[in-house]
């Protein structure tokens, strides 16, 4: 294959920039060295080619035909794809000093697979005042900005809270526009097209102002969120991802406009910080009736998980909590105060509620367990029992013994569940016991962590509840 010299040239620039001819080591390199790399004849050139095009879902060629030409023309992100394994020293020191800054928040280390992350749970970042973008109001960046970190926290423990007051060193992620040499920075900006953007593992993120980014409003151009969910996946840890569908791909893909970030990036980020544990107030499945177009009555239901006045609303079919969860109680959906009957919320529990499948309503206090019957208005003969006698552990050494967080009946499973700190406890039922008839009543099998069964519930900082452009 013939290229001409300039061809040649951008193309190896391309291939050594993005780190495909050899590791990169980014941080420490500048665009404009010289450096003598491999020639386009050489098998090094090729088989790297070859990478780009097989990272890219090209056909695998080893030439520079149209479909890859268009590939590398692409609006991208500026991290390497290939980032030097040096690249991860330079994060450790980062890491450590952020850790020597707030000890108060420093967390054990985390270092996964070679990948480091921040070793504290909440992190403070800022748009720096001499970094604003020429096209977007001051206001309406900083909204894009507190809406991508909120979509990370939603998914992982991490917090982050916007701070525009204390000195700039004691700010983790620092965000800027510039354009061409920009902002002290060593890497400089390509002018309109490619590289949008690029962002430092457990450091800063620039934005080329050449581009011409959107913000909340849809529109042409790039959006500004989608750009800045990806650059701060790297500042997290994360490297770039091949697959459709992950906001990690360092191309910018136009098409979807709501977006979301998927399963991959949401596995990703747990794999560096793990998954969000905590305990719960309340867990429960709201149902109700609906009438179908046709007429028919079905019965939907929703699973409500509550804590500390916050809730989530649990997408069971997608085993996942709402976008944009959590919500605080009091700026949620409008309660209803009365019910059908007219009677108005709330009511002493000595009142008694209707409906219970048994005719009873169970009571968990202490060790013990009340069964309060309905129809005789009174505890149930026999109550109270201890929480032991009612619901016997397969393992009498796994059981929750008293003071149980919730009991959640769902319709999902067609199980009972005790929850308690951060674990739960299911209750066989019925089927279970057909099968295996051996099985006392209620057994509880071994306790699970709740954030096994149930993903992503995840708290975000108070700052970020509430969003307004
Ligand atoms: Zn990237
Ligand atoms: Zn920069």
């Amino acid at each position: 294959m013939y290229y001409t010299p300039l061809i040649s040239a951008l193309l190896q620039m391309f291939l050594s920039r993005y780190g495909f001819l050899r590791p990169v080591n980014w941080e420490e390199m500048l665009l404009d060295d010289g450096e003598e790399t491999d020639k386009p004849h050489d098998p090094h050139f090729v088989s790297a080619l070859r990478d780009f095009q097989k990272l890219s879902g090209l056909p695998v060629t080893g030439v520079l035909d149209e479909a890859t030409k268009d590939a590398m023309n692409k609006p991208r992100c500026g991290v390497p794809d290939k980032p030097s394994p040096k690249l991860f020293d330079i994060a450790r020191r980062k890491r450590h000093l952020a850790a020597l800054v707030s000890k108060s928040h420093a967390r054990k280390r985390r270092e996964v697979g070679g990948h480091v992350a921040f070793s504290k749970g909440l992190l403070r970042w800022r748009l720096i005042g001499e970094g604003y973008s020429s096209q977007l109001s001051v206001e309406e960046q900083r909204y894009v900005f507190r809406l991508a970190f909120r979509m990370w926290s939603e998914i992982c423990p991490l917090e982050f809270t916007e701070d525009n007051a204390s000195p700039l060193e004691e700010i983790d992620i620092r965000l800027g526009f510039g354009t061409g040499r920009h902002l002290g920075c060593k890497q400089r900006f390509d002018g309109s097209g490619r590289e949008f953007a690029h962002a430092w593992f457990l450091g800063d993120i620039h934005f080329d102002d050449d581009e011409h980014f959107t913000g909340s409003s849809a529109g042409s151009g790039i959006s500004l969120l989608k750009v800045a969910v990806h650059e701060i996946g790297h500042v997290l840890g994360l490297p770039h991802i091949y697959r459709p569908g992950s906001i990690m791909q360092p191309s910018y893909r136009p098409h979807e406009s709501g977006f979301e970030v998927d399963w991959m990036d949401r596995k990703a980020i747990q794999s560096l910080y793990g998954g969000c544990k905590g305990r719960f107030d309340t867990v429960f499945d709201w149902v109700r009736r609906e009438r179908s177009p046709r007429g028919d009555v079905l019965i939907r239901f929703n699973t409500y998980f509550m804590r500390q006045g916050w809730y989530w609303l649990y997408e069971n079919r997608n085993n996942r909590t709402r976008f944009g969860d959590p919500v605080s109680l009091q700026s949620g959906e409008q309660q209803e105060k009365r019910d059908p009957d007219g009677r108005s919320y709330p009511r002493p529990i000595s009142e008694g509620f209707p409906g219970s499948p048994d005719g009873n309503i169970y009571f968990f206090k202490g060790r013990q367990v009340y069964a309060f019957s309905v129809d005789s208005n009174r505890l149930a003969r026999g109550f109270p029992r201890p929480l032991r006698s009612v619901f016997p552990a397969l393992d009498p050494q796994d059981h929750p013994e008293s003071g149980l967080d919730a009991a959640y009946f769902s319709y999902t499973h067609n199980a009972l569940f005790l929850l308690k700190d951060t674990r739960f406890w299911r209750v066989t039922g019925a089927r279970e016991r057909r099968t295996e008839p051996r099985l006392q009543k209620n057994t509880l099998l071994p306790h699970r962590e709740i954030d096994q069964q149930w993903f992503d519930i995840c708290n975000v900082h108070p700052t970020a509840l509430r969003l307004h452009p």
